[in-house]
């Protein structure tokens, strides 16, 4: 018999009673506790100067472990809360209560950073040798090395404080420019007043004269507001170059490939076997034109569809077909995604007031996570559960490791993820029930691959060029636009009949001040996690128990070191990353050789 899974998560087994829960309340009152216990400790803590001090910091280390996990508990309780239904405000106020907490748990741990950057070299040697603190090697040379390349804790706090006004602000300005944008496009013999966000999403409607429409319009919005964008992204690049002047940084990839554990020959090794593997993704650019009766693909065109998928599957068809793939991996996978189905960690009702996307929140005191999505049958809601069960195993994955060594970047991050979605992928492809339906799949697959290869490129290309130019002065917008266009140009491998000259004005990525170079970190996670699958499918099923260790490391060393422990594989040679790339290139040859007796 099989038991049909609920679509509703259950959030009464961690806190019950949703916003009002008084088990919350106290939890919330017992972090505040615990939260002024460790800034009391970390007041009075003495820089450590010799071996005799490691069991004093092993103890700091312990409670601000405790503090994370209890902060963290509650954030990601509250974060459900929010998502699940937008409209509870009793949320709202505990998300902003749980967010001073954490800013104020922040503060606590750069002081921490900052007097363990001060013990000698000799003395600090001798402290990791010790056992108490071996375990957190890695991390404690990291925070040392972090505030080593810091100016003083005195300038560091004066540009932290400036930076709210002079730099952060710039970024909420850009929202509140584009937020004040409205087009109209007409939409099914309707004329509709359109957000950015609502016009951006016709970019794969089924219409081609819609598609351009939308595209135009906002072309000519982000051109009328053109000045104030290149004002906003000039000064945000300038706060930052001129941070990292005084820090004595010159390269500006220096902050994100330090954040993201990796070398700048990984970076290029990457780039380099992409540009040189472009061609293959420029043959399906040109066959896509080809389908929409078109002579070369435009940029409005690229997310167009050329065939739809129909094929539905039930949530609780999705889950069995999910288990049944992970089941063909491993067995532990397999019984994790069961127990999460089984056990209410996944909310997945289509139902009003419910916050768009989709996302997994690890807990740490119950040791459980909850995924949010919004299932409403298709293919693609099948990839996205699987995505995000990904994520939950990664977390799982971590379970025997101490909680501080638990916290992997934003590159490595959707490993895991990335690697669920493709087993599920590829077997949906296997399975298709007509041709229409493989087409459509697969060009779901390829698609991705442009957008990681050429799309994201040309924002790498665009944003590398850019900061180079601001080092003499302002850029104005004219040449952004120029850059933008030779970056899509190159990016795109000239396989685009048209650019998107004002695409530097409309991707908020160029304006998130919190993550410099939010672009390479996402191409990597991607081909990285391929180069993971491609040995899954050579080792076959006893791959697993190799998986669960590279899960576990993932936060304890730099990208290159995991690579070379795990996969035995050198990931500053172009030679790795052509691996995964020549997976996609299968995928784009086969939508070639299906479409081609039809265009
Ligand atoms: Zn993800």
């Amino acid at each position: 018999m099989t038991v049909n899974y609920p679509e509703v998560w259950d959030l009464d087994t961690l806190f019950p009673g949703g916003s009002e829960s008084q088990e919350l309340r106290l939890h919330m009152n017992e972090a505040v506790t615990k939260l002024s216990a460790f800034e009391e400790l970390v007041h009075n803590f003495k820089v450590p100067a010799a071996k005799e001090d490691a069991q004093k910091v092993a103890d700091l280390l312990e409670q601000m472990s405790g503090v994370m996990r209890h902060l963290s508990q509650s954030g990601a309780f509250i974060g459900c809360l929010m998502a699940q239904n937008t409209q509870d405000k009793k949320a709202g106020i505990l998300e902003s209560e749980a967010s001073s907490l954490s800013a104020r748990f922040q503060n606590s741990f750069q002081k921490i950073q900052q007097d363990l950057s001060k013990t000698e070299d000799g003395a600090w040697t001798e402290l990791l040798k010790e056992e108490s603190l071996r375990e957190f090697t890695f991390i404690l040379n990291e925070w040392r090395e972090e505030a080593k390349m810091l100016l003083s804790e005195k300038e560091e706090s004066l540009i932290t404080a400036l930076g709210v006004d002079g730099y952060h602000s710039w970024s909420q300005l850009y929202d509140m420019l584009v937020g004040e944008i409205n087009v109209t496009v007409s939409v099914d013999g309707e004329s509709k007043s359109l957000s950015v966000g609502q016009a951006n999403n016709l970019s794969s409607h089924k219409d081609a004269a819609v598609r351009k429409e939308s595209y135009e319009k906002l072309e000519e919005a982000w051109t009328d507001k053109e000045e104030f964008f290149a004002k906003t992204l000039n000064s945000i690049a300038g706060f930052r170059l001129e941070t990292y002047k005084k820090r004595g940084w010159d390269n500006p990839l220096q902050e994100p490939l330090h954040i993201n554990r990796m070398k700048q020959e990984t970076l290029d090794a990457m780039w380099g076997a992409i540009s040189s593997n472009k061609q293959p993704f420029v043959d399906y650019l040109d066959q896509k034109g080809k389908l929409l009766g078109k002579d070369g693909l435009d940029w409005y065109d690229v997310d167009a569809p050329v065939t739809e998928s129909t094929q539905q599957f039930s949530y609780q068809e999705g889950a069995e077909f999910i288990l049944k793939q992970f089941g063909k991996f491993g067995p532990e996978l397999e019984q994790f995604a069961q127990q999460a189905f089984e056990k209410g960690w996944i909310e997945a009702e289509d139902r009003p007031n419910k916050r768009p996307g989709g996302f997994c929140t690890g807990l740490p005191l119950s040791e459980e996570s909850r995924i949010f999505m919004t299932y409403s049958g298709s293919m693609s809601n099948v990839a996205t559960l699987a995505h995000e069960l990904g994520h939950a195993f990664h977390t799982y994955a971590l379970r025997p490791v101490h909680s501080l060594n638990r916290s992997y970047a934003m590159n490595v991050a959707e490993t895991a993820s990335t690697f669920a979605e493709m087993i599920v992928a590829d077997a949906a492809v296997k399975n298709a029930q007509s041709k229409e339906e493989k087409i459509a799949l697969l060009e779901d697959k390829v698609q991705r691959n442009v957008a990681f290869f050429m799309n994201i490129h040309s924002r790498f290309l665009f944003e590398t060029r850019f900061y180079e130019e601001r080092k003499k002065g302002v850029v104005p917008a004219s040449r952004l636009n120029e850059l933008m266009e030779q970056a899509q140009t190159e990016g795109f491998a000239g396989g685009l009949a048209s650019t998107h000259p004002h695409f530097w004005a409309s991707k908020l990525h160029f304006y998130i001040t919190y993550v410099p170079f939010y672009n390479f970190p996402y191409t990597f996670g991607y081909l990285f996690s391929l180069s993971v699958y491609a040995k899954a499918l050579e080792e076959g099923s006893g791959f697993e128990e190799k998986y669960l260790a590279l899960l576990r490391d993932t936060a304890v060393m730099s990208a290159e070191d995991l690579a070379m422990k795990h996969l035995g594989e050198d990931i500053t040679q172009q030679a790795f990353w052509e691996k995964g790339i020549a997976l996609c290139v299968q995928d784009a040859e086969e939508f070639i050789s299906l479409t081609s007796a039809e265009a």
